[in-house]
């Protein structure tokens, strides 16, 4: 080993999902919205003044919080932005999750949890999902030093009913209980209602899933002003631009857009629906998911096996070769027609094998 090396910081990194550059395929593998961004932000990308761009943005993308903050009802002081939410995630371990005791999160869950944990070498514990993929809430009401989960859980698409979310909150009021709401808008209550009553509570969402706007990068805290305030000392000791103008401009047009967004998301819910029910007949079975994909597995076939057969055909889907999960496809609802042109294949597949 070479001397400097015992300085670096080591690290296994998160493995994002493929972004293949072949754009012939049907990609239901990043849980990526099927539908374009609002028709607003193809608008105000049109007006976007060049100009702007020499100068440093804003640094509290106060457009952008303002909107986000009318879309939630609440004051803009309880709104911190960033670069995507795995960039707000990030900087809210660094700002809350700071005890010797461990932090719990769910054993099957996203897997930047783990990764952010060590790399800011935070003590962790994982708390083991039931046999349905459930989180227990009894788990997360033993000592901590903070709490996270996403609801609905990924990649399950499992949802807990906000008085469970709100059990866990009311049993650990001495830490941060971060609720990371990235598929919340397919079919869950948000958490923000409980936000009056528990300052510890810090909701986490994205612009990335339901607003079809991943590739702009913009995600977003809602918590008390106190929270609000804490995550800002710490990006201001970091990055002040984390937002630059073109997210900050297009984000508040997507936010200012209910209409579409209410659109897009129900028909991505119905195609959800009848999705389950394709599932179920070609013999995979799967939590009830309320996000925009699905946790299946087959049967008879093994994921692994299915998973290539698919990509073969030009199918992405999303498959992880961990402990427990090895035999699960998550698999991104689409369009009506990508999700039939799955449909087809693991029929003419599974007949035929
Ligand atoms: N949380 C969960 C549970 C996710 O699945 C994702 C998507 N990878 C993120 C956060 C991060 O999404 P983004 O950074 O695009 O907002």
């Amino acid at each position: 080993m070479r001397e400097w090396e015992k300085n670096v910081r080591k690290v296994v990194p998160y493995v994002p999902g493929e972004q293949p550059k072949n754009r012939n395929i049907i990609k239901l593998n990043t849980n990526e919205n099927p539908y374009p961004p609002s028709p607003k932000v193809e608008e105000a990308l049109r007006k976007m003044n060049t100009d702007a761009i020499r100068r440093y943005p804003d640094p509290a993308a106060e457009r952008l919080v303002n909107a986000i903050a009318a879309q939630h009802g609440v004051s803009p002081k309880q709104v911190f932005p960033g670069v995507g939410s795995d960039d707000v995630l990030a900087m809210a371990f660094l700002t809350f999750f700071n005890s010797e005791k461990p932090v719990l999160f769910p054993d099957i869950t996203y897997s930047f949890y783990d990764v952010w944990a060590d790399l800011f070498r935070i003590p962790y514990e994982c708390m083991p999902l039931n046999e349905s993929l459930e989180i227990v809430k009894e788990d997360y009401y033993r000592e901590n030093g903070g709490v996270i989960f996403p609801n609905p859980n990924a990649p399950t698409g499992v949802l807990i009913p906000l008085s469970e979310v709100e059990d866990i909150i009311s049993h650990n009021r001495g830490v941060i209980v971060m609720v990371d709401e990235a598929y919340i808008d397919f079919g869950g209550v948000s958490a923000v209602s409980l936000l009056d009553r528990y300052e510890n509570l810090l909701i986490i969402r994205t612009f990335s899933k339901s607003r079809s706007m991943a590739g702009m990068r913009i995600g977003y805290a809602i918590g008390s002003e106190e929270l609000i305030r804490c995550l800002n000392d710490v990006k201001y000791s970091f990055n002040s631009y984390t937002m630059n103008e073109a997210a900050i401009c297009l984000g508040e047009a997507a936010a200012s857009d209910r209409e579409y967004f209410e659109m897009t998301r129900s028909k991505i819910i119905q195609t959800r629906e009848r999705s389950k029910k394709e599932l179920a007949t070609l013999g995979f079975v799967f939590p009830d998911s309320c996000a925009n994909f699905i946790f299946a597995k087959h049967e008879k076939v093994p994921a692994k096996e299915l998973f290539e057969a698919l990509k073969k055909e030009g199918i992405y889907v999303r498959y992880f070769a961990k402990p427990r999960i090895d035999n699960y496809l998550r698999i991104t609802i689409g369009t009506d027609e990508e999700m039939d042109a799955l449909f087809d294949f693991l029929r003419r597949y599974l007949k035929n094998r």
